[in-house]
């Protein structure tokens, strides 16, 4: 089979509303833009309230068709569409890249990681087993369903502007339900892509609709729409408060994955090169860009010294260039606003006496590129050891014991994922208790896979994504009593 073309040439001016591929009702586009270079790629309609409408009705109109087909046959036609992504790897790679900035080795993951989302999903939609209750009386009988949710609404973020299509769209599609989807007006294309690509697999007309434009409107038009029963969004904590707030009229159920705060904690009998290599993973993958990359690096007393030095070692040789460059290991950030943050953050730090012991200023003139950079001496009175930078800083402080550090650890509103290293099984343990998230990373600074369930606690979440546990949120639970037998 030859491939789709997936270029920003050929996914220009168009997204999916009932199967067709259409501009905005009143013909308006916005430009997307390359963070690496400033440079247009193309351009995406700037839907509003009667596209989004639109897009709702076709969910809704397709609805009833996906949800009576078996769970085997949405199974097929889902195996289908994770084939697709994998054959066409390269080119949602090179595409992402385009619009993310991110360095290609980053995207090839990245895609493959959004895929096994859909395999997974794929497989879990033949096992949404119901239940049969004992009665409480011998002339009846108790059965539970477990049934798709019906239209869901979704609001995407730009750092994975491909797994956070799969992870929302994979569920949602092998439980039954039907999706209108929202990508991030930075990065659409990768969206596009995909449902492309899913047309290509045999996803019916109306099953999967893209809209891209002005998120304030098309985010109303979601959270007021009756028809619409769930929302999942991922994002930023601010608008997912809005998107909370906003679905109370409608009693919707929602999906947040918002913002983190991770606290990465390295005790004084941990494996020392195994946590430098962690935490150079943990904080500069994507560029620094990911609801769990390490935020806060809490590193005890005794190897603090000899940590800082390494890390900013090893952070001074990863090579910053355009994400095409083939030795790329530092992509730009996402805009200019997101530059501007890392920089308020780091000048705010070093003004309150943190050192840079590598990077610390913007990297280049062209694009959003920022150094990587390792701040020590950094402590409470500063901004980055509150607020998520969202950028390559890694910004260490000492500590003393485990009851200081767990402390400090969950001192903050957001609970989504912290790590820990240590050899001590006893306080592996304890620390993985106590600490206040909703994953925890015990020597590793990679979490992230589709067989366990992600998600965060307090103020950085609600439910679950991937997992067996990610398809109940696109079920509802139906209780049916047969009685008079
Ligand atoms: P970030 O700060 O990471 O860009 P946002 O929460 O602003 O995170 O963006 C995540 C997604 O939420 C994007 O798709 C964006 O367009 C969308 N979004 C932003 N503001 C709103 C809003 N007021 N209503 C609905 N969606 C929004």
């Amino acid at each position: 089979m030859s491939l789709i073309p997936l270029t920003p040439e050929h996914l220009s001016g168009h997204a999916l509303i009932g199967g067709q591929w259409v501009g905005a009702t009143d013909g308006a586009t916005f430009n997307v833009q390359n963070p690496a270079t400033g440079s247009v790629i193309g351009c995406v309609p700037r839907m509003g309230q009667a596209d989004t409408q639109a897009a709702i009705d076709a969910a809704n109109a397709a609805l009833p068709a996906w949800r009576g087909l078996s769970a085997k046959e949405r199974h097929r036609i889902l195996m289908r569409w994770h084939a697709l992504i994998l054959e066409h790897q390269e080119a949602l790679a090179e595409l992402m890249v385009a619009e993310q900035g991110k360095p290609l080795f980053e995207a090839r993951g990245e895609v493959g990681y959004g895929a096994s989302f859909v395999e997974w999903f794929a497989e879990e939609g033949k096992r949404a087993y119901g239940e049969t209750v004992p009665s409480g009386s011998a002339d009846r009988r108790i059965l539970v369903l477990r049934q798709a949710i019906g239209v869901v609404g979704a609001i995407t973020p730009w750092n994975l502007p491909s797994a956070m299509i799969t992870r929302k769209a994979a569920p949602a599609l092998a439980a039954g339900c039907t999706m209108v989807l929202k990508p991030a007006e930075d990065t659409p294309f990768s969206a596009l892509a995909l449902a492309r690509l899913a047309q290509a697999a045999g996803v019916p007309d109306g099953v999967l609709n893209i809209i891209t434009g002005d998120p304030v409107v098309i985010g109303q038009t979601l959270t007021s729409s009756p028809i619409v029963r769930k929302l999942s969004f991922t994002g930023s904590t601010q608008v997912g408060k809005l998107l909370y707030r906003a679905c109370a009229d409608t009693v919707k159920k929602l999906g947040l994955e918002l913002g983190g705060n991770a606290p990465f904690i390295v005790f004084e009998d941990a494996d020392f090169d195994a946590a430098v290599e962690a935490a150079l993973n943990a904080k500069f993958r994507h560029t620094g860009q990911n609801c769990v990359c390490a935020n806060r690096l809490y590193v005890h007393s005794a190897l603090y010294d000899r940590f800082a030095q390494a890390l900013a070692e090893a952070a001074g040789k990863l090579v910053v260039s355009n994400g095409m460059d083939p030795v790329a290991q530092q992509g730009p950030l996402i805009n200019a606003g997101a530059l501007q943050k890392v920089i308020e953050h780091v000048e705010d730090a070093l003004a309150k006496g943190a050192k840079a012991l590598t990077g610390g200023k913007r990297h280049g003139t062209q694009g959003h590129f920022f150094e990587p950079t390792v701040l020590r001496d950094v402590n409470p009175s500063m901004r980055i050891a509150h607020e998520e930078t969202f950028g390559p800083v890694a910004a260490l402080q000492p500590f003393e014991n485990e009851a200081e550090v767990t402390a400090w650890a969950n001192d903050t509103d957001y609970g989504l994922g912290a790590f820990v290293f240590t050899q001590n099984l006893g306080r592996a343990m304890r620390m993985a208790e106590n600490i206040e998230s909703g994953i925890v990373g015990v020597n590793t600074g990679i979490i992230s896979t589709e067989v366990a369930p992600f998600g965060g606690i307090k103020q950085s979440g609600l439910g679950r994504e991937g997992s067996r546990h990610g398809l109940d949120d696109f079920l509802e639970l139906k209780y049916i009593c047969l009685a008079g037998l």
